[in-house]
């Protein structure tokens, strides 16, 4: 059954109202009819089937009953990830709300190709949250990830959790690996690099703020490939 977000809270009998772009996905995607049910997740990630009552092409639902709703990972995983070439930073977007990541950063660090453009990037963050939107609707989630404004690695201090890990390949030491550091963990951050990785004085930073170096096993993976593969991999570990 189709899912959709609404920023209100709701309770039975309330009336929702849908913004234009799922008006337009109701009425002319999936072509749904009054009387047709949907299910609608209210601004504290709660579940309720609606009712729609389509006029014309104003849409609405009457709340008619609550379901049980928990699709969302135990521990709260925050992806600090590097700024990467549109298409794979869109399928990482796709990929990880997917897999229940809690909160995306952007990260601006120095072998980043892509730049962070202060003018473009209040379009580009209402992009990015419509991807989480979609991805988390067809996935079925409680809740929608957050994607922040870029980051520098001096505001990195601002996003940690209970446990702080950098995805670093060339770790001398090989760094820990994911089914070491993965205990019981309320809430985790993980920072990964672009396509040309960390310089070493940028993981000395990290390490000095608390983030330790995490491997992600012996091949070199693409930077969209190692979001995914932690997310899996706590997804895995823990759930
Ligand atoms: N330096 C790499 C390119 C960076 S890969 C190269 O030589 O080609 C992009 C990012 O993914 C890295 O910065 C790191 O955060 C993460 N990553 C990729 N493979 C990894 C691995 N095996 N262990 C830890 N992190 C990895």
């Amino acid at each position: 059954m189709q899912q959709y977000f609404v920023s209100v809270e709701l309770k039975i009998n309330d009336v929702v109202y849908f913004d234009n772009e799922q008006t337009h996905h109701i009425v002319k995607v999936m072509r749904f009819k009054s009387e047709d049910i949907v299910k609608v997740v209210d601004v504290n990630g709660k579940g309720f089937e609606t009712f729609l009552c389509i006029d014309n092409v104003k849409c609405s639902g009457i709340v008619i009953s609550e379901f049980l709703l928990n699709n969302e990972m135990d521990i709260d995983v925050t992806l600090v990830m590097a700024l990467i070439k549109k298409d794979k930073w869109d399928y990482m977007l796709m990929k990880c709300s997917e897999l229940g990541v809690k909160k995306i950063v952007p990260l601006q660090v120095s072998r980043c190709v892509v730049k962070s453009d202060d003018e473009k990037m209040d379009k580009k963050l209402v992009r990015y949250q419509k991807i989480v939107t979609q991805a988390c609707e067809q996935c079925k989630r409680n809740s929608i990830p957050q994607v922040t404004k870029p980051i520098t690695l001096k505001q990195l201090k601002d996003y940690t959790s209970d446990l702080n890990l950098v995805a670093f390949e060339s770790a001398k030491d090989k760094g820990l690996k994911m089914r070491e550091v993965i205990k019981s963990n309320k809430s985790i951050t993980v920072v990964i690099g672009p396509e040309g990785g960390f310089s070493d004085s940028e993981v000395l930073l990290m390490n000095e703020m608390g983030f330790n170096n995490l491997s992600l096993g012996k091949r070199i993976l693409r930077a969209e490939t190692a979001a995914t593969y932690v997310l899996c991999a706590i997804d895995a570990l823990c759930e």
